[in-house]
């Protein structure tokens, strides 16, 4: 019998696949992953419908790590395109920047008013700052001054999260937007005029402000199927529409997994030496047999989940037409995203697939986008039929004055759940989840829902090989992996 180890993995997203891909190329852990869907990319993958290609989210691929950088041209060395971001803010229907500059176009847009309000708001809170920032209002109005907070990014953040910006801990916009400032926007701006940051890493500039991401040709998935097929030819085992619906613990390790497939009568069990959870941290507490105290369960219980809604919609033509100077192909709008911040329409944001990639869209002399809808799994939006949400979708667009609906080719639309991870619900009490996890030695929480933090690729992967390290070293605390993605969180208490 081989004395091989083995890790149960319980996700194919970015975070349990470059676990299983590090596992094989720097142990002799065997990784075995059990994805629930059909798919292989989590939140991360691409939708292929009928040849054109839905990326859920839009994902931009860049990292301040070099490691990761370098992981994923390894795995892609002739697929990635280096995309130049555009994406403005759809606001009394007309487009701003984004980062807003302070440009001819958004003084004319907004009118001398509304700018000398900005302005005095801005003043204001520089001079007097809110001493505690107790939720994300204070966080926007101590950076960018109340008015600008009440024009951009109020209506916005509250379509994301569904309630008020006052409700939601301020974590979300040290996550988010980190060390943004409206002076550091500025002077991004202007610095900008004068040197380019070329490298496609961008060191210097502010994680929101990035101008240029690497773009796998077929969409982020692309990046995924290929780490799958690496792990499969290198003796990692992947199985889909596999739920992992049970945990046993047993002496500060986990034993066992209850895994069910989808068409299987009754669950099977496996016992392995490792278990790697990205599976949401409420449903992992959820999922636990035994020796979970009251409060544990209470804390995971309380996590709340935003969900996600996109249209994808085939268009002949866009009815808003290219005023910048880039030349585009078919001369559509050059955004890769838009922000909707109107508020008489329910949709979020916009995605401009030709933008991400040509190689997305089927036929060149067609338009293929993605409306993005931010709701709560049961809710009204996600209880409507297809049909229907696509008809609600096509009408707030053609309202806005984006598209004409007799330009609608196809439509398709896709629900995704458990996409944000909200920083508020029980969120204050998740110290008492993680301490209660943190004592399983063989059990690593990793990725974005598997930790319940607003984690990116990079920093998904990051946890998971920081996990992977943390066997090989022997290190039995989870410190280090938890610390991944916060360093603004420690300034902040510093
Ligand atoms: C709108 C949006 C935009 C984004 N944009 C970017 C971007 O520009 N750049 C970027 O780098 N990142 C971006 N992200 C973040 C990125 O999507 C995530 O960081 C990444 O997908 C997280 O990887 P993960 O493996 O932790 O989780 P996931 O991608 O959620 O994968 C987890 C997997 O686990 C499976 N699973 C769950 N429970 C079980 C179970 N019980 N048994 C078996 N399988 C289970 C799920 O089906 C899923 O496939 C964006 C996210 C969103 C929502």
């Amino acid at each position: 019998m081989s004395d091989q180890k083995t890790a149960i993995i319980i996700g194919a997203g970015p975070a349990g696949l470059t676990a299983a891909y590090e596992l094989l190329n720097k142990t002799n852990i065997k990784p075995i992953i059990y994805e629930m869907t059909e798919d292989i990319g989590g939140i991360s993958k691409t939708i292929n419908y009928k040849g054109n290609r839905i990326d859920i989210g839009g994902h931009r691929f860049f990292s301040k790590s070099d490691r990761v950088m370098q992981w994923w041209r390894n795995i892609l060395p002739s697929q990635m395109l280096i995309r130049t971001r555009l994406s403005r803010i759809f606001f009394l229907r007309k487009l701003f920047n984004y980062p807003v500059s302070l440009n001819l176009n958004t003084v004319l847009n907004l009118g001398f008013m509304r700018i000398f309000k900005i302005g005095l708001s801005y003043t204001k809170i520089r001079l007097f700052p809110i001493k505690n920032e107790g939720s994300l209002e204070d966080f926007f109005i101590n950076r960018f001054g109340k008015e600008l907070y009440l024009t951009f990014f109020k209506d916005y953040t509250e379509k994301v999260w569904g309630i008020s910006c006052n409700k939601i801990r301020p974590e979300w916009g040290r996550q988010r937007i980190k060390g943004l400032s409206i002076s550091k926007a500025i002077l991004h701006a202007v610095k900008s005029v004068f040197s380019k940051d070329s490298s496609v890493t961008q060191k210097n500039t502010e994680t929101s402000l990035i101008g240029q991401f690497m773009y796998p040709k077929l969409g982020p998935g692309q990046m995924w199927e290929q780490v799958a097929e690496v792990i499969k030819k290198k003796g990692g085992e992947i199985y889909l529409n596999h739920k992992v619906i049970g945990l046993k613990q047993h002496d500060n390790k986990i034993v066992e997994a209850v895994v069910k497939e989808k068409t299987a009568n009754e669950p099977t069990t496996k016992t392995v030496d490792y278990f790697f959870s990205t599976m949401p941290v409420k449903e992992l507490i959820q999922s636990l047999q035994n020796g979970v105290s009251q409060e544990v369960r209470h804390a995971a219980n309380g996590l709340i989940y935003r969900d996600f809604m996109t249209v994808g919609l085939l268009l002949r033509k866009l009815k808003i037409k290219n005023k910048t100077r880039i030349k585009t192909i078919n001369n559509i709008i050059p955004d890769n995203w838009i922000y909707i911040q109107e508020r008489d329409v329910e949709l979020g944001r916009l995605q401009i697939f030709n933008n991400w990639s040509p190689y997305m869209v089927k036929d060149k002399n067609t338009i293929w986008i993605g409306l993005e809808y931010f709701c709560n799994e049961g809710d009204e939006l996600w209880n409507k039929t297809d049909e229907s949400f696509a008809e609600f979708a096509i009408n707030e667009l053609a309202k806005i004055g984006i598209i004409e609906k007799e330009d609608v080719l196809d439509k398709v639309v896709i629900r995704m759940p458990k996409t944000y991870p909200a920083y508020f619900g029980a969120y204050d009490q998740f110290h008492v989840v993680r301490d209660f996890v943190d004592k399983f030695e063989n059990l690593f929480l990793i990725g974005r829902n598997g930790m319940h933090r607003y984690n990116n690729q990079d920093h998904s992967m990051l946890t998971a090989m920081t996990a992977v390290e943390n066997i090989i070293n022997n290190i039995k605390s989870k410190h280090n992996i938890w610390a991944v993605n916060t360093e603004d969180e420690y300034h902040e208490e510093k």
